[in-house]
């Protein structure tokens, strides 16, 4: 309508002016005019409508603007819209209850921030201070958030321009089969590699100096390379074998998106903290926090926890995340990610796979699938450099925008990431784009 046409207009305009994006050199950006969301669509303000298989930053797990979870927040604003993190407050502790009821076993205490960035920061914190060592370990191509420590943390290009903050972080290689380190040919070769890099990374580095190794259990923005089974068993293992707290960032893979409450569910693994963000409310209200355990919370039974949040479980955050949760269990959500990735998104994925030469690697669970685009399958050459873009990324994502679907592309990836609750005709048309977009990739390969 002209109406929506307008706003989009003006919302534009005052943008240009006003607003200082993320991640962004500021000049000749060019954001999208988004007017009106639902479900797993967006439109824009000349009222075309498109596919949103980006869910946004990989967090509207239950799709835009979920009718039970929009009820909740206003029901919760009617009553009380604010209160310091102090007093007890329903949404809160129902929350807290609802997210320690599907965590692991043992971890029934729940620290809540604004974000997954501090949650990281928090989790850090508190093993530092739970062990007393300083160190922590974390894997390159990795993301962990925007902060100082959680950037330096973090093992991908941003991490480059405030690296005075990384003291006391050390990176080890990731396991990635399809670029693997360690020169592994198969995906047992790769875990057993992996391993033994990270075990001679922390007797080299210093068992007695390491507080923590954080690892994404699904690693996300930087591939959705799913560990072969045994690698996440194996981190376990060694952090205990040598006294370091393992930290489990599910802020991307948890609350369903790879069909599991938490990504640990896949490999029944239980780490010490877990933190999480982005699906537990599907971001209608900004909410992060720490899953932690008994041993973990005893060290803070008698001694002050340094830290906190003005906003720490805030009543209209919270209850988003009660009505989330709710909506996710009562409407079979996590069964249908699991779903719509063994009988739709995979096979379909690993079709066009065969398909288009370009087409390196297909991966991914659940509603978590990356597709890796290459120059050339021999040698790998990715379809843009690692952190950067190229003129076929550009394309095969313009081509998709034109033909109506938002997908979430990183370097040489296209990450298909729908909804949880996506309809099965809605994912084949969606994939059906895609697939008439990386014609374009297939330009470009030199094989
Ligand atoms: N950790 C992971 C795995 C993430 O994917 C993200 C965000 O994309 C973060 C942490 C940071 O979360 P936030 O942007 O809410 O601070």
């Amino acid at each position: 309508t002209d109406a929506l046409k307008a706003e989009g207009e003006r919302a534009y305009d005052l943008d240009r002016k006003h607003v200082f994006h993320s991640w962004s050199a500021q000049g000749g950006l060019d954001p999208f005019k988004v007017v009106k969301t639902e479900g797993s669509f967006v439109w824009d303000s000349d009222g075309k409508r498109y596919i949103d298989f980006s869910s946004q930053m990989v967090n509207t797990n239950i799709g835009h603007q979920h009718p039970k979870v929009v009820e909740a927040i206003q029901e919760q604003a009617g009553k009380i819209a604010t209160i310091a993190p102090a007093h007890a407050s329903a949404p809160r502790s129902e929350a807290a209850r609802l997210i320690a009821e599907r965590a692991p076993q043992g971890m029934d205490y729940v620290f809540f921030t604004n974000g997954g960035a501090d949650a990281n920061e928090h989790a850090i914190r508190m093993a530092r201070l739970h062990t007393g060592k300083s160190k922590v370990l974390s894997a390159y191509r990795s993301y962990h958030g925007g902060t100082d420590l959680a950037m330096n943390v973090t093992g991908d290009p941003r991490r480059l321009p405030i690296d005075q903050a990384s003291a006391g972080t050390v990176h080890f290689m990731p396991c990635y089969p399809y670029r693997s380190y360690f020169n592994a040919e198969t995906e047992e070769e790769e875990v057993q590699r992996a391993l033994e890099h990270l075990e001679q990374t922390i007797i080299l580095e210093g068992p007695n100096t390491i507080a923590a190794l954080i690892l994404e259990t699904v690693p996300g923005t930087a591939g959705i390379y799913v560990p072969p089974e045994g690698y996440m068993a194996g981190v376990r293992e060694l952090t205990e074998k040598y006294g370091i707290i393992f930290i489990a960032d599910e802020v991307m893979a948890g609350f369903g998106r790879t069909g599991t409450w938490f990504a640990v569910d896949l490999w029944d693994i239980t780490p010490d903290l877990i933190t999480f963000a982005k699906g537990v409310n599907s971001g209608y209200v900004p909410l992060g926090g720490v899953v932690i355990n008994e041993a973990i919370y005893d060290t803070f039974r008698d001694r002050v926890y340094p830290g906190g949040l003005t906003y720490s479980g805030h009543p209209l955050a919270t209850a988003a995340a009660v009505g989330a949760i709710e909506a996710m269990t009562n409407e079979q959500m996590l069964d249908n990610a699991t779903r719509l990735g063994n009988d739709l998104i995979g096979p379909e994925l690993r079709r066009m796979k065969e398909q288009h030469p370009a087409i390196g690697d297909v991966r991914g669970v659940g509603c978590f699938w990356a597709v890796e685009l290459v120059s050339n399958r021999d040698t790998k050459e990715p379809l843009a450099p690692y952190g950067g873009s190229s003129t076929a990324m550009g394309e095969v994502i313009g081509k998709c925008k034109e033909l109506g679907l938002l997908v979430f592309a990183n370097f040489n990836r296209i990450h298909v990431v729908p909804p949880l609750n996506t309809a099965d005709d809605v994912v084949r048309e969606g994939l059906a784009v895609l697939d008439e977009a990386l014609a374009l990739a297939d330009k470009h390969y030199q094989g």
